[in-house]
Parts: C-alpha cells; structure tokens; sequence
C-alpha cells in the first residue's frame, strides 16, 4: 500500500516571522487534531529549514523538504543548493520538477533526471512534479505527455530506487487558479500514471508507490479529490499557507 501525505508547497512566500508563526499553527493544530498514517511534509524557503527543524521536531508526522535542489553535488554554482548540502541538515524531502521549475528556469525532462538521481544518491526523498497544460489537455494526447514525463526522467531507475520517489500529478491549468480537476480527472490521469509504472516495473512496485494530487486542493474539495483509489495524498499551494485550511486538507486524507 501507499503511503498516504499531504505536503505544502509555500512556494517563494512568507517572511521569517511569518514562517516561523505558520510552521507553529500547523504543528499544534497536527499534533492536537491529525490521528491515522498520514506523513505531512512542510516545503518551505530553503532559507528557513534550518531553523524550522526545531519547530517539527516534537512533530512525529511532519518532515521537511526543500523546494528544488541542483544537479551537481558542489561547486561553483552560484545561488544554487545541493542535495549532499540539505542531507547535512537531516532533511528528507525535495520537490523535483515543479511546472514553475520547468516553465520559469527551464527544467527539462533530461536535467531532472539528474535531479532525481543526486537526491537519489544523497538519500533525499524526490517528490516529482509532473502534469500538462491546458493546452495539452485540449489539444493532444496528455496522458502520453504525462506518462512520457515519467519516461524520461524516472523510467531509467531500476526497482529500488523507483520505490523511493513519490509522484505529484499537478495539471498546470490548475495550479494557483482556483480551477480544479475533478475527482474523476483525477482518478483517471492517476491510474493512467499507476499502470505505466505498473507495465515498466510491475504490479507490486507501483501500487507501493505515492501518487499525489495537486492544483487548487482546498479544504471544501480535499476529501473527494483523495477518494479516489489511486489518489494518496495532495500536494497543496496556495491553501498551506492558511494553518487553519491546511490542517482540514490533512483530516480529508
Ligand atoms: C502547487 O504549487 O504545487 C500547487 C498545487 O499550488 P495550488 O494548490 O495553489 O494550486
């Protein structure tokens, strides 16, 4: 079985003050109300994890990551981070090819099979992005163009390391538009993706494997989107940084 999480994206939001109050609403609000299995990772500015480790410690449910990571494990790379750098700090998760990433820095499928295997190599969790556009879903075959995502820059880790990573489908036309797939959509672009890696790397292996939702998941449409069979958790924008809708996403998992 999948585990099942719910992750928040802060996105590049928050000052350290307001992190700091955030991160404290969450962790009472998960400790006092969350029961079940439900992993919670918190991806905040790579700036603040540092300090926010103390915070989630007590935390048993919550982790942290970081929103992206470099393919290089050192060197001169200026502004950038590295995945031996945030396994320095016990931190477990990395987001990998958020469609901001691929749309405002130019992440292709190639760069981000790095990515994946430095997080790999490092220990790091990757949570990999992918989804098509509106454009996509209107005019071609976007389950292929999804699915090839996966192909490109999962496709080449052999069974071991496919159990490693966790998979967000996030259709771009629904990310911070307040426009939402449906829970069928959902469902059906998540078995879509299950049964690709299910072909490549069997039954077995890809129903262990998490596959998140996001775009647009609030705490009124939270439980239907994660109804769905193949759905086990949501990656959630824009409502993680409101403690309060954040912790019912939580609940509705
Ligand atoms: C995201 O950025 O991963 C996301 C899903 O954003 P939102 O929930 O705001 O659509």
């Amino acid at each position: 079985m999948a585990k099942k999480i719910v992750a928040g994206n802060w996105k590049m939001n928050k000052t350290y003050e307001e992190a700091l109050a955030l991160v404290s609403e969450v962790v009472n609000m998960v400790k006092d109300e969350v029961t079940g299995d439900v992993r919670v990772i918190l991806f905040p500015p790579a700036l603040y994890v540092s300090t926010l480790r103390s915070y989630v410690k007590d935390a048993p449910a919550i982790s942290l990551g970081v929103q992206n990571i470099y393919q290089k494990a050192s060197g001169a790379y200026t502004g950038e981070i590295s995945a031996p750098m945030v396994k320095s700090l016990g931190i477990q998760y990395v987001l990998v090819g958020h469609s901001e990433r691929r749309e405002y820095f130019d992440e292709t499928n190639e760069v981000l099979a790095e990515k994946v295997n430095i997080a790999l190599e490092n220990g790091l969790t990757p949570v990999f992005c992918c989804g098509e556009s509106l454009q996509q879903r209107q005019n071609e075959d976007y389950k292929g163009f999804v699915k090839n995502q996966l192909t490109e820059s999962l496709f080449h880790l052999g069974p071991e390391e496919i159990q490693k990573v966790v998979i967000a489908y996030e259709p771009i036309w629904a990310i911070g538009t307040g426009l939402t797939a449906s829970a069928e959509q959902a469902q059906e672009m998540h078995k879509a993706l299950r049964d690709h890696l299910s072909e490549k790397y069997g039954s077995p292996i890809a129903s262990g494997i998490s596959i998140l939702y996001g775009g647009s998941v609030g705490a009124g449409n939270a439980a239907e989107l994660f109804a769905g069979p193949d759905v086990d958790g949501g990656l959630v924008g824009g409502a993680s940084l409101k403690s309060r809708d954040f912790t019912e996403i939580i609940k509705a998992r």
